[in-house]
């Protein structure tokens, strides 16, 4: 029976086995993995009751190699200390591996979101804010949170509130957090981003012969059952994608329980219904299974886990069945269940890589806020000029006319989401085949998780060397 190593301790078990295939120092390599910095604060809230709660939550910056730091904050009765290191530890690695300008961090509130008023959480976030701003963990080139699992744009929207009240006259102070809704400086395209991540990350990985013949699949996402645990903001995003783009989504695991299809189920569909009843259970046409952990051992080519850490263990790790896990949430798969699983073949494609579509964009998110100008503002009129020059030239040339119904679509300058969604794309693109030709270049000896903390590690310690920290 597996001990589940703490959480932090996972993520610097998987940094030591990939700092055997480089030559930094120990020294170096020590530097890299500490987590330079961890507010731990408490603070009462009032509930609505008028009865006094203690609330503990965390931030920690784990790497201040590059500033600001950047991660989510978290709200969930799991929080503690270890998890948030481990957390933030990870966004350090997924901002090197995509080249992302940031150190890593993360935040974390121990709370069930389910037993607060929305009047409670808002008090409470901004109080959370009000620790981080007091104590210097908070700002547009120090550290900027952004959503996770139990917050999304409204808790962003609170922050950057509580930030304005406190910090008048900030010219950058939009840029304090990310993830906010667009009428306040949000980016359109964040909310949607890890899921899209994971699915552009997929399809890139499932494009190879080679690696798809030895698990006995044929190339491409088209008709590859897929199996999601947790259907909130990436869950639900990545199974709309994959399902827009071939695969059919078989089952979806909730808390609460799971629903299953073989034929495949419609994921808008379960997501209206889900928000009109407050459960995805007993979807039309579906079978409801009542233990959602039984989900993750159904038959399906692609398990995508979207919720927690430690879902897949040496307990469970020798009934799933999917050849393909696609590591969405955080940490899912503990390091004896991912030995096992490479041992027997199944591809992993890391948290490390797969989830960073979220941070990626709100980078974008970002220096958006900082230039104070929208993207694809700048030259959308001029490239609809030159679009039409270029038409109308054609046009002389050839004798013929374009049609009526494609000019306006050809015309059309680039919107912030297409330019967001291009990006995106492209990031992820790159930074799978950088990490599929890190592998391949050490031979059958490492897999891709091994593979993406090697180009992490490398990343890093170039970039300290850039500082002249580590000559
Ligand atoms: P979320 O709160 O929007 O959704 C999580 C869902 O998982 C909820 O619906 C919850 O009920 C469900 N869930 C919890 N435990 C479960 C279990 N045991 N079985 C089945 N379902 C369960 O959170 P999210 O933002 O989608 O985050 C999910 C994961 O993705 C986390 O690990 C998070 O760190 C990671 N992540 C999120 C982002 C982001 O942009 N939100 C970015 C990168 C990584």
């Amino acid at each position: 029976m597996e001990t589940v190593l703490p959480f932090f301790e996972q993520v610097n078990f998987n940094f030591d086995k990939a700092a055997k295939y480089t030559n930094y120092s120990p020294g170096i390599l020590n530097e890299i993995k500490a987590c330079n910095s961890i507010y731990h604060m408490t603070f009462p809230l009032k509930r609505d009751d008028g009865t006094i709660e203690t609330i503990h939550a965390w931030r920690a910056e784990h790497s201040h190699h590059k500033l600001p730091t950047k991660g989510g904050i978290r709200y969930s009765t799991l929080v503690n200390e270890d998890e948030i290191m481990a957390l933030a530890a990870l966004m350090t690695y997924k901002c090197a591996i995509m080249d992302v300008p940031f150190g890593g961090a993360k935040g974390g509130i121990q709370i069930n979101i389910e037993n607060y008023s929305v009047g409670e959480l808002e008090r409470i976030t901004r109080r959370y804010t009000y620790e981080l701003v007091n104590k210097n963990f908070i700002g547009p080139g120090i550290d900027v949170p952004a959503p996770d699992y139990g917050t999304g744009e409204r808790e962003m929207a609170w922050i950057l509130d509580t930030y304005n009240a406190m910090t008048p006259d900030k010219l950058e102070a939009l840029a304090c957090v990310t993830g906010k809704p667009v009428e306040q400086g949000g980016m359109s395209g964040r909310k949607e981003a890890t899921g899209l991540g994971v699915y552009y990350g997929l399809r890139e990985a499932c494009s190879f012969e080679e690696d798809m013949k030895p698990l006995g699949y044929s190339t491409g996402l088209d008709g590859k059952t897929v199996v999601v645990q947790g259907f909130g903001n990436v869950g639900y995003h990545a199974a709309k994608f994959l399902q827009d783009g071939g695969a059919i989504v078989t089952g979806i695991a909730e808390y609460a329980g799971a629903i299953y299809n073989t034929r495949g189920l419609d994921i808008e569909k379960a997501d209206s219904y889900r928000n009109k009843n407050g459960s995805v259970l007993n979807f039309p046409g579906a079978r409801t299974m009542e233990n959602p952990s039984e989900a993750l051992e159904m038959e399906c080519d692609i398990l995508v886990p979207a919720a927690l850490e430690n879902q897949i263990t040496s307990e469970n790790v020798h009934r799933i069945k999917a050849r393909i896990i696609a590591e969405a949430a955080n940490g899912p798969v503990t390091p004896a269940a991912h030995d096992l699983l490479t041992k027997k073949g199944t591809l992993i494609i890391p948290d490390t890589y797969l989830n960073a579509g979220g941070v990626t964009v709100s980078y974008f998110e970002w220096l958006n806020n900082l230039s104070h100008v929208r993207l694809g503002r700048v030259g959308k009129r001029f490239q609809e000029n030159s679009r039409k020059d270029f038409m109308t030239a054609i046009e002389k040339i050839t004798g013929k006319k374009f049609p009526e119904d494609e000019v306006e679509q050809l015309m059309h300058g680039p919107e912030e989401k297409a330019l967001v969604n291009s990006s995106l794309e492209d990031a992820m693109t790159v930074a799978y085949n950088e990490i599929r030709e890190t592998r391949n270049r050490h031979g059958k000896d490492i897999d891709l998780r091994t593979a993406s903390f090697i180009k992490a590690i490398d990343k890093i310690a170039r970039s300290y060397m850039e500082l002249g920290i580590f000559p």
